[in-house]
């Protein structure tokens, strides 16, 4: 990894970093590229929640078409113009039904952000950011107006707790330790302010297994289910951050 550098994220990479999370999202396992535009309909009986990708999705996906919930993701759907569940014409995922430059500047300015951008040889290939956990508004991705309660009934000191909001590598750049290390220098940014604890809300196997890795094989605890999202919260303590591990990993890329 001796070509790559992590480098702090400010305002001035918002178009940077907005390619390469739409890059990260329209791949596996997410494949964000396209959707209904029922999405957005706001009557929930008639939503449409139908993702498109130009992809081959694999056989064992997780989160395969169902037809009666309106949800899931068609692969191969190169040509497509209209949903194959309600009718309605497809649109980009990105920015036409989330704008990712609004997303990303909402997150730079929350308190407490920390984020970092990913390059080799100055290509910007992921990234990962997270921030104090919010509890008076939500954001685009989260009611923290209703979860933060929900982690304060579970003993969980807001003040001293950092949330993860984004990790992200592009398809080709996966493997190698690279989600490793996104996901550990923003942790270790959070370790060294001080916090208590870490949360995160994910259905994604290989965070969790990142996750275990940085914070000295322990297993996240399980808090609750997301009521807007169906994804897990849950819940590490900084106290078993493998520092030692971390450190050595941070050792190895140029930090700017
Ligand atoms: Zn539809």
């Amino acid at each position: 990894m001796e070509s790559i550098a992590v480098r702090r994220i400010s305002l001035k990479d918002v178009g940077k970093l907005s390619s390469v999370y739409k890059e990260v999202f329209s791949g596996p396992p997410w494949y964000e590229e396209r959707v209904c535009s029922g999405v957005s309909l706001s009557d929930e009986s008639e939503r449409c929640n139908v993702q498109y990708t130009s992809r081959k999705i694999p056989t064992d996906y997780q989160w395969p078409l169902d037809k009666s919930k309106r949800t899931g993701v068609v692969g191969n759907a190169n040509g497509l113009e209209s949903c194959v569940v309600c009718g309605r014409e497809l649109i980009d995922f990105y920015p036409d039904f989330v704008n990712q430059n609004d997303l990303i500047r909402e997150a730079l300015s929350k308190e407490g952000f920390i984020g970092y951008l990913l390059e080799d040889k100055q290509n910007p290939f992921g990234f990962s950011w997270g921030y104090k956990v919010p509890t008076e508004t939500r954001t685009k991705s989260v009611n923290f107006p209703r979860i933060a309660p929900m982690l304060d009934s579970a003993g969980i000191n807001l003040e001293r707790t950092f949330y993860g909001a984004e990790l992200g590598i592009v398809e080709d750049k996966q493997g190698s330790g690279r989600g490793l290390l996104a996901s550990a220098v923003r942790l270790n940014g959070a370790r060294l302010q001080d916090y208590e604890n870490f949360v995160v809300r994910t259905k994604n196997g290989r965070v969790l297994s990142i996750l275990r890795r940085i914070f000295s094989e322990q297993e996240g605890r399980l808090l609750f289910v997301d009521p807007e999202k169906n994804a897990p919260w849950y819940v590490w303590k900084f106290e078993s951050f493998d520092k030692e591990r971390i450190s050595t990993l941070l050792s190895t890329v140029k930090q700017e």
